[in-house]
C-alpha cells in the first residue's frame, strides 16, 4: 500500500516545478519511495506540462520580474562575486521556477529566432521590391534603347552622303501657310518628310503622293498635331529610278479612296532633287 493522498498530488506539482521547500520534498521523496503508480503518472504528467511551458514561454511578453531577473543576472555576471549575493537577496522575494537560467535562454533563443525571422522577411521584401524596381527599370532601358536606335535609323536617313532633298512648292490651290521638305535616302529608299500649317479644314485630309512614273500613288494622310506640325516618317518611299517627286493633295476626310489617283485639289508639289 501506497497510502496515497490528494496532498501528494500538489506535492508532485511543485516538485516537477523544483518549488517544493526541503520538508515537504522529503515527504514526497518518502511516499514515492513506496512505490505510488498515481504520483509517479502525475510526475510524468506535470514534468511534460512544465517543458511544454518553458518552451511556449518565449511566445509571451518576459513579465518585469523575469526581466528584472534576467538583468541583475547579467549584471551580475559581469561583476563575478557580486552574483552570488544579489541572488541570494532575490531569492527571498521572487519565487524561482527552477531551472531558471534555461528558461531565460529559450526565451532568448527564441527572442533571436523571432527577431532573425522578421529581419529575414523583411531582407526577402526589400529584395522584393528592389528585383520588381530593377525589372521594371530594365524594360524602361530596352524601350529607350530601343527608340534610341529608331530615332538613329531616321537621323541617318537625313544625314545620308547621298540623301535627296524635295521642297514641296504650294500651287494655286493650296494656301500660303503650307509648307512642306522631303529627305530620301536611295540607298535606303527610307523618305522623312516635315509638314508645318498643316492643320486641315474641318472634314477634311491632307494625303501625300509619290510622283512615280505612271502618276501617282498614296504615301498615306497627314495627321498634324494642333500646332499644325507632322512628321511622316516612311520605310519604303519608292526606288531611286522610279520615285520622281511628291505632291500633297486635300481630300474628304479619310482621304481618296483610290490610292492611284486624288479626288481634290493638289495643293503642294516638289520634284526630288539630284
Ligand atoms: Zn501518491
Amino acid at each position: 500500500m501506497s497510502g496515497h493522498r490528494d496532498e501528494h498530488l500538489e506535492l508532485c506539482a511543485g516538485y516537477a516545478l523544483g518549488s517544493l521547500g526541503d520538508e515537504d520534498r522529503r515527504i514526497l521523496e518518502r511516499h514515492l519511495a513506496e512505490g505510488c503508480p498515481e504520483c509517479e503518472a502525475a510526475l510524468a504528467d506535470f514534468s511534460s506540462s512544465v517543458v511544454a511551458l518553458a518552451s511556449s514561454a518565449p511566445l509571451a511578453e518576459p513579465s518585469p520580474a523575469l526581466r528584472a531577473r534576467v538583468l541583475d543576472a547579467v549584471a551580475g555576471e559581469a561583476q563575478g562575486g557580486a552574483l552570488a549575493e544579489r541572488a541570494g537577496a532575490d531569492r527571498g522575494r521572487v519565487i524561482r521556477m527552477e531551472p531558471p537560467r534555461s528558461s531565460w535562454t529559450s526565451w532568448a533563443w527564441a527572442a533571436a529566432a523571432a527577431a532573425l525571422a522578421i529581419v529575414s522577411f523583411l531582407q526577402w521584401n526589400i529584395a522584393e521590391r528592389l528585383r520588381a524596381d530593377l525589372e521594371s527599370k530594365s524594360k524602361q532601358l530596352a524601350e529607350t534603347s530601343q527608340r534610341l536606335a529608331e530615332e538613329q535609323r531616321w537621323a541617318a536617313v537625313l544625314g545620308a552622303p547621298d540623301a535627296r532633298v524635295a521642297e514641296l512648292q504650294i500651287t494655286p490651290a493650296g494656301i500660303k501657310a503650307l509648307r512642306a521638305r522631303a529627305v530620301y535616302d536611295p540607298k535606303t529608299r527610307s523618305a522623312v518628310l516635315v509638314f508645318e500649317n498643316f492643320s486641315a479644314p474641318a472634314g477634311k485630309d491632307y494625303e501625300l503622293w509619290a510622283m512615280v512614273p505612271d502618276g501617282v500613288a498614296s504615301l498615306g494622310l497627314i495627321k498634324a498635331d494642333a500646332d499644325g506640325h507632322a512628321t511622316l516618317r516612311l520605310e519604303n518611299a519608292g526606288a531611286p529610278d522610279a520615285l520622281a517627286g511628291f505632291a500633297v493633295s486635300l481630300e474628304p476626310e479619310g482621304g481618296s479612296p483610290n490610292p492611284r489617283a486624288p479626288t481634290g485639289p493638289v495643293v503642294m508639289v516638289g520634284k526630288i532633287g539630284g
